[in-house]
């Protein structure tokens, strides 16, 4: 008798988070030149023998590194065995500029996008300024996806509140009109201690809304991680554990460890309190993503075999 053939790929994460097995999966960025093109593939190369749920190519929110994305994005979907998210971002499209590129992404086969609104160039706390043909808010690309084709569409969650709204209850509102507009997932900005986490996923179910939120891990391998994290997330870095880093002093070795032990509780925590999967920033460096993703094994081996009928 023949072999029976593999059970097809779910082609949308909204499929595998149906399927109740928490998700692994790790972000990129687009290269910037060849030397860093070079690492950014040893990276998802060794990230592909992992076998994660999805990666994510991050998009740049001015000029220079976007068709690299999309080509990066392409690559992915054509010549490796990964499934991947394309995100996007309005800053500086027209409609018709991101019809465009939710048709050439289409059509070389990625069907998973992450719709963010994107910061202004140059300064992240500058005016956001619409492209005079372009849209507002992510919800907006949400809709624009939606409208588009048969896209499974994540959008950004924020357990801090993004820096721009005023309090954390407008945040979660407007955060919910993201779901109602179409969203399947969500993405959280990195955090530092789960319970602002936990804090984010009550805030958002008792507001009836039931759309799956990913957390975001980041590990700080070293101390300039500390201040690029505040930098990315618009937050300050936990001053408790910011001194815990600082008492490792000097020590590159101790602060690595430190950073990872740390980072492979979040996971630890975050699956046994029920999240629908972890994503890690790798800051197209493999090696510290991949340790923390071998040693939570067996959490991740008894949260998948929980999820299963
Ligand atoms: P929105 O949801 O549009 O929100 C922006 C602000 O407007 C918030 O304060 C929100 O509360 C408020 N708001 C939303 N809707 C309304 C409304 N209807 N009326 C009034 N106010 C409203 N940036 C990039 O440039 N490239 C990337 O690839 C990228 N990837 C990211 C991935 C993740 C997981 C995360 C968490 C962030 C990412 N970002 C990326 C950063 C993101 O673009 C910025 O944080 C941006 O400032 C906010 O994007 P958003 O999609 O949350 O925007």
């Amino acid at each position: 008798m023949a072999p029976r053939s593999p059970a097809p790929r779910p082609r949308h994460i909204r499929d595998l988070l149906d399927s109740g097995e928490p998700l692994f999966s790790f972000e990129f960025f687009p290269p910037r030149n060849a030397r860093s093109q070079e690492r950014l593939w040893r990276a998802i190369r060794e990230i592909e023998a992992l076998g994660p749920s999805f990666v994510s190519v991050t998009y740049g929110a001015g000029g220079g590194t976007r068709d690299l994305t999309v080509e990066t994005t392409e690559r992915i979907a054509t010549d490796t065995t990964l499934l991947p998210v394309a995100h996007m971002t309005l800053v500086d499209h027209s409609v018709a500029e991101l019809r465009h590129l939710i048709g050439r992404l289409s059509d070389a086969g990625v069907s998973n996008m992450l719709a963010v609104r994107g910061d202004p160039p140059g300064d992240p706390d500058g005016e956001w300024v619409r492209h005079p043909e372009g849209l507002t808010y992510a919800e907006d690309l949400v809709r624009l996806l939606k409208e588009s084709g048969d896209f499974s569409v994540g959008v950004a969650a924020f357990p801090y509140k993004h820096p721009r709204s005023t309090d954390v209850e407008a945040d979660t509102d407007f955060f919910v009109r993201k779901c109602e507009a179409g969203a399947d997932y969500a993405i959280t900005q990195m955090f530092f201690d789960v319970e602002d986490y936990l804090r984010l996923r009550d805030r958002v179910a008792a507001r009836g809304c039931e759309v799956p939120i990913i957390p975001e891990v980041f590990p700080v391998v070293k101390m300039a991680s500390i201040p690029r994290s505040e930098q990315l997330s618009g937050a300050p870095f936990p001053r408790e554990l910011a001194e815990r880093f600082e008492r490792l002093g000097e020590d590159a070795e101790a602060v690595r460890e430190f950073g990872i032990d740390h980072a492979r509780h979040m996971c630890e925590r975050l699956l046994a309190e029920g999240a629908p999967g972890i994503h890690f920033i790798t800051f197209n460096q493999s090696t510290a993503t991949r340790e923390i993703y071998r040693e939570i094994a067996p959490v991740r081996e008894r949260a998948g075999a929980a999820a299963r009928p």
